[in-house]
């Protein structure tokens, strides 16, 4: 029945994925009004009047809507972000990135895989769950937030924290593609970032005097901690079924010294790490200090010390939801039912909203299930799948309807 109602409704939903990328949401700046006034305009046309508008400034709206279920149950969230990166470096595309196009059975324009073409399904989903009085033990909360793709502050942080979003279960339509197929993957695990500088002190003096006075130059210095850490660095974790090892990169970014004539007083790396379930910032701190200690013995006269970035920077917690959880069923049962096969569970290797639903709301967070793919996100020539659009919303809704159908294993 919702299959068949999505059926029909194939060139409105491509039409209105088409609208959300015709629509520029680039962030930077970050003004999300307009795609919104497109967002409200469909919900209302589908019938799905009553949309709520929260926002911490006016200019980065988010919209949140309740297809409140005939009997009580659960809340599952289906989320999307409504903002892009920027364009960049426009003359790498080959289409105009605010035109959508279809060519070879793909959407070409900005956000068309990161995320507009999920958001452009998850409405349709829902307005399908209403069209065909699907009974819902439980509500389906429709959120579309703005500021994902720079500090969350006016999207997924202003709704965990003064807004008070509440729900049993979250669901992310980011693209859950790599390499492979669209839906090669179901994400139920989104690794964490700690950011954070080593910090080395030299002594800045004339550099013609290094041979006459002691001296200490913080750049040589900073390479020697930098190789030694690079090799030495061992960190304290547990592998995980989905994900075998955090990443380290140090050095990200380095900087030091004032220039010719002068000997280095100071200089820094910045590193960043991406965390597994299990890791704590008090045990990376040890592992940090550990190395640091080490090379500190070997070099009496190095003053070396780690600081790291201010929250939420400083640690932004992985997350997991469990392969058991029910809707991780439902979706699996929805995909072999549309797909005709089922996805792999993994690890999403970016950051995602999940980082402030599941971590500071306390919302359970699947933090990508979604058509498109990672790799064509932040890049020129983006592309989502058309089919995938319209299988994306026939699984959302056979999803939501199984996860609120009432019964439990
Ligand atoms: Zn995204």
């Amino acid at each position: 029945m919702m299959l068949h109602w999505l059926e029909q409704r194939r060139e409105e939903l491509l039409r209105f994925a088409g609208e959300l990328v015709a629509t520029p949401s680039p962030n930077l700046p970050g003004d999300e009004r307009a795609v919104v006034a497109i967002i409200l305009a469909e919900l209302e046309r589908l019938g799905l009047a009553g949309a709520e508008v929260a926002a911490k400034e006016p200019h980065r709206p988010n919209v949140i809507f309740r297809l409140q279920g005939q009997q009580p149950g659960p809340v599952l969230m289906l989320c999307g972000h409504s903002d892009t990166k920027p364009v960049g470096d426009a003359t790498h595309w080959r289409t105009d990135p605010f035109q959508p196009v279809i060519r070879d059975g793909k959407l070409f324009g900005l956000g068309s895989t990161d995320m507009k073409g999920a958001v452009a399904a998850m409405i349709y989903a829902t307005a399908a769950l209403k069209h065909c009085e699907t009974p819902l033990a439980g509500d389906v909360l429709l959120v579309i937030n703005a500021d994902e793709e720079r500090s969350m502050r006016f999207g997924s942080e202003f709704l965990s924290t003064e807004y008070g979003l509440r729900a049993d279960v979250a669901l992310l339509g980011e693209p859950s593609g790599i390499d492979g197929p669209e839906f090669e993957f179901l994400h139920l695990l989104s690794r964490g970032i700690s950011c954070f500088k080593i910090r080395v002190h030299g002594t800045q003096m004339h550099s013609s005097l290094t041979d006459r006075l002691p001296s200490i130059n913080a750049n040589v210095q900073l390479a020697e901690v930098l190789a030694r850490m690079s090799r030495e660095l061992r960190l304290t974790f547990q592998s995980h079924p989905l994900c075998s090892a955090p990443t380290v990169n140090l050095g990200v970014k380095i900087e030091g010294g004032v220039g010719y004539g002068v000997c280095p007083g100071l200089a820094e790396f910045q590193s960043d790490i991406r965390t597994l379930p299990g890791m704590t910032r008090q045990q990376l701190e040890a592992d940090l200090e550990r190395c640091l200690d080490a090379i500190r013995r070997d070099n009496p006269g190095l003053r070396v010390e780690l600081e790291f970035e201010q929250p939420a920077l400083d640690w932004t917690p992985p997350t997991e939801v469990s392969a058991e959880h029910p809707l991780v069923a439902a979706l699996l049962g929805a995909a072999e039912q549309v797909l005709g096969w089922r996805p792999k569970l993994c690890a999403f290797p970016g950051g995602t909203d999940a980082s402030k639903f599941h971590a500071v709301a306390g919302i359970p967070t699947i933090p990508s299930f979604g058509p498109g793919w990672l790799n064509l996100a932040h890049g020129p020539n983006e592309c989502v799948g058309v089919e995938a659009i319209i299988q994306a919303a026939k699984m959302y809704s056979l999803a939501a309807q199984t996860y609120l159908s009432g019964a439990r294993p």
